[in-house]
């Protein structure tokens, strides 16, 4: 028996579910606080609200520290000592997506306002209510001194929403990342309804088609070569990806089948969009979500472009989908045209359901939640892909968002999701023994 205490009594973890129940009003306040800061791109500034995260962690005798590479975007972590050597991560984004138009929104996007069990505001769902969530967790967490078990660092970052470039990607490539294991705040957990956690996330494959022709009068456009026409001819021929069987390993038959009946119960779905959402993870989806091309009416284009947004399952071969759009592109025999695939390494990241990390996460969100959970995986890209994928520490996601809500307009978050956030995020680190 070694003199220190590496894991808590479940006396202790009931004191902090407690803890986490009274602490309601504090993770309403902070996360209407926190939606007040505009962190959205394109600009997606986070320095005022890092500084505001900083102050609470400064008034509760928190150590933290700030990690920049530009300074309109900083990141900051906070840092709990422990008894035993394993560091449990957690982490979460503070940039939000643009609110868009403010007509579509019943309570301004920024104004964080409270009404009827809900928190409204850009950002509420993803994700600052779970980052409010994590700053109450490491609050009821130092509260314990020097009982706590493992070394605890949450983490705060900029950037998720443009692919973490001066978040999470910088801090996994410039080696600040270290940890045994990292929760990532992101997606949707279920709430009470239908706990659950991410074993990962689906990954990109972006594809840039790129046609080229010759400009002619638009009077005359015989004389030319119509690069736009030629882009159009094509793009069917790259949507036929969404037909490329994918294959992934057989662990994940499971969280699959899962994650399909999540997303068909989680909203309400037309039958075609039932058709759709079985389809989600055998095949790649496919979305044609930017074109440009001309310069004038009257101008017959001599370029145009296409960008491709297709997500694959994780486990999946990226270099395969590659091969195969660069065969549809020769099936379309259309001279001039190129396409550009950009195919990573791996397709977005998973864990083994069988790992003792997952078993033990599911174990957290099972207590809080009170009812047995499940195992999915995020269509969404996270930062658990630069965690794992760069920095390479297993990451399982355990967010508190409401299913359908990231990137609307009357984003909201409920105040039972956020509680059940504070309960899993400040127990896991207490129960995790690797
Ligand atoms: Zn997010």
């Amino acid at each position: 028996m070694s003199a220190f205490r590496c894991i808590l009594v479940s006396m202790e973890i009931d004191q902090i579910l407690a803890k986490a129940e009274q602490a309601e009003t504090e993770v309403v306040e902070l996360t209407s606080e926190l939606i007040k800061f505009n962190t959205a791109h394109p600009d997606g500034y986070t320095d005022e609200c890092v500084a505001f995260i900083k102050e609470y962690f400064d008034e509760h005798g928190i150590s933290s520290e700030i990690h920049v590479t530009d300074p309109k975007k900083p990141n900051i972590v906070a840092n709990l000592g422990g008894q035993c050597a394993r560091t449990v991560l957690w982490m979460g984004h503070l940039d939000v997506v643009p609110e868009g138009k403010p007509e579509t929104w019943t309570y301004p996007a920024y104004s964080g306002t409270v009404k009827d069990g809900s928190i409204y505001g850009r950002g509420s769902s993803d994700m600052k209510g779970a980052c409010a969530a994590a700053m109450v967790s490491a609050r009821i967490l130092n509260e314990l001194g020097g009982s706590l078990p493992n070394n605890v660092a949450f983490w705060f970052t900029s950037d998720e929403e443009v692919g973490g470039v001066k978040g999470a990607h910088w801090l996994a490539e410039s080696g600040k990342l270290k940890g045994d294991v990292c929760v990532i705040g992101d997606g949707n957990g279920g709430g009470l309804e239908m706990p659950s956690l991410d074993l990962g996330c689906k990954g990109g494959a972006t594809t840039r088609l790129i046609s080229r022709g010759r400009t002619a009068h638009g009077s005359v456009p015989f004389l030319g070569d119509n690069a736009l026409r030629k882009l159009i001819d094509v793009i069917p021929f790259i949507e036929k990806i969404g037909e490329f069987k994918l294959n992934y390993p057989d662990e994940l038959i499971e969280p699959v089948s899962a994650s399909i009946a999540f997303v068909k119960a989680a909203q309400n779905l037309t039958p075609e969009q039932e058709l759709a959402a079985e389809r989600l993870f055998d095949y790649p989806t496919v979305s044609c979500t930017m074109l440009s091309a001309g310069v004038k009416l009257n101008v017959v284009p001599d370029y145009a472009e296409a960008t491709f947004d297709i997500r694959l399952t994780p486990g999946t071969d990226p270099g395969k989908v590659k091969t195969q759009i660069e065969s549809l592109l020769s099936q379309a025999k259309v001279p001039g045209v190129e396409v550009e695939v950009h195919a990573p390494a791996r397709a977005g990241y998973y864990e083994s359901p069988d790992s003792a990390f997952a078993n033990q996460l599911a174990g957290a969100v099972e207590k809080a939640a009170g009812k047995p959970t499940f195992y999915k995986i995020l269509t969404g890209g996270t930062d658990g892909i630069s965690v794992s994928g760069i920095a390479g520490i297993p990451s399982l996601g355990y967010g508190t968002s409401l299913a359908g809500q990231a990137h609307q307009p009357d984003e909201r978050v409920s105040v039972a999701n956020l509680v059940l956030g504070v309960k899993v995020y400040s127990t896991f680190p207490l129960i995790y023994t690797g």
